[in-house]
């Protein structure tokens, strides 16, 4: 009799967790996880009936994708590997993305270049070697960039060139954590990996606000909010790892690769928005070196939408984002809807 009584306690017990688990599960509680890896903070907010397993799946994905795969300074990385040996064999997803990008390279004139990795480990910004270098070194590191080919999966890195994804790899990281809440019960998800950002409902009447950081303000200054569906959204600025130079000068990170210096396109910032990380984060690159006006036709050309804030306080947008974006602060001004 007493087995029995301690059996229904039991039970009862184990329905009262089942039951706790079931309820949190279905009340679409919000998670919120946060971790550092590609040299960023990521910050991942799952809404609906998600397991608290898939935050660590996100995390273990992130740092395998740094570590296994694109950081270009973790030994064990594929691209890492065909550095080292000036070529090589990539896994089917690392080869898939490099595609991608070699087709950019081109469309984008080369404004977004995958191989600068002489001429930013030259530079060195936001790392402790970082300087000024002087123009005949620049030459030489330019003279080995657009030296990089791929086949399949076989990658082609001649000697001296180094593939240096750091435009793109927070952007894959945006696409892969879209594919594992794809697979649960999220009802809405914002994953932020540095400047590139996943936006995911699956209700596609919701919309989210998306403040855009103010370039000459501190890290939570906005100079605009936008209102979008599910999407990525990247953002590429001059603010963001710069160093200044004993001459007095600032320089930032993003390089033009016509001259080797970091590009100075009438620019302080430009964000894209497009149904792809990777894309988004390659074309904020290529566009802030590009500038407003060249930028339109490549962003056509993968359909994707743009704010660009000008070093004259002009927001201006590309695409259709009409009545979608709201100026919070009141030294800039929304000059030009283009399309
Ligand atoms: P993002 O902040 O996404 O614009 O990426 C900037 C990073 O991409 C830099 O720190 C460099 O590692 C790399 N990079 C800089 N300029 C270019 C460029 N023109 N094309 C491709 N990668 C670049
Ligand atoms: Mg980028």
């Amino acid at each position: 009799m007493k087995k029995k009584l301690l059996f229904a306690a039991l039970a009862l017990l184990l329905a009262a967790v089942v039951g706790l688990i079931g309820y949190d599960a279905l009340t679409g509680r919000t998670q919120t996880t946060d971790f550092f890896a590609m040299d960023t903070t990521v910050s991942v907010r799952l809404t609906g009936c998600v397991k608290p397993e898939t935050a660590e799946q996100i995390k273990a994905m992130v740092r395998h994708l740094d570590t296994d795969l694109l950081s270009r300074t973790s030994e064990g990385s594929e691209i890492a590997a065909v550095n080292r040996a000036h070529g090589g064999t990539v896994g089917e997803q690392t080869a898939a993305w490099l595609q991608t990008l070699k087709e950019l390279e081109e469309i984008s004139g080369h404004a977004f270049t995958a191989d600068l990795g002489a001429l930013t480990g030259l530079w060195g910004i936001g790392t402790e070697n970082e300087r000024v270098p002087d123009r005949d070194e620049i030459q030489a590191a330019l003279a080995h960039t657009k030296k990089w080919s791929i086949n399949g999966r076989t990658v082609t890195v001649e000697n001296g060139a180094a593939l240096d994804l750091g435009a793109v790899g927070k952007g894959i990281a945006c696409d892969e954590i879209n594919a594992i809440v794809r697979q649960t019960k999220a009802k809405k998800v914002i994953a932020a990996v540095g400047g590139s950002v996943l936006l995911y409902a699956k209700n596609p009447k919701e919309t989210f606000r998306v403040g855009i950081r103010d370039p000459r303000g501190e890290a939570n200054d906005y100079a605009a909010v936008l209102t979008v569906g599910s999407c990525c959204i990247s953002t590429s600025g001059s603010y963001e790892r710069v160093f200044t130079a004993p001459d007095g000068k600032t320089y930032h990170h993003i390089f033009d690769p016509s001259n080797g210096f970091p590009a100075q396109s009438g620019l302080l910032s430009v964000t894209v928005l497009c149904d792809s990380g990777l894309l988004s984060d390659a074309l904020s690159t290529a566009c802030f070196v590009l500038g407003c006006e060249k930028s339109e036709e490549l962003l056509k050309a993968y359909d994707a939408k743009a704010v660009f804030i000008t070093e004259e306080n002009k927001i201006i947008t590309a695409g259709d984002l009409a009545g979608r974006l709201e100026i919070t602060a009141d030294q800039y001004t929304l000059v030009e809807e283009s399309q």
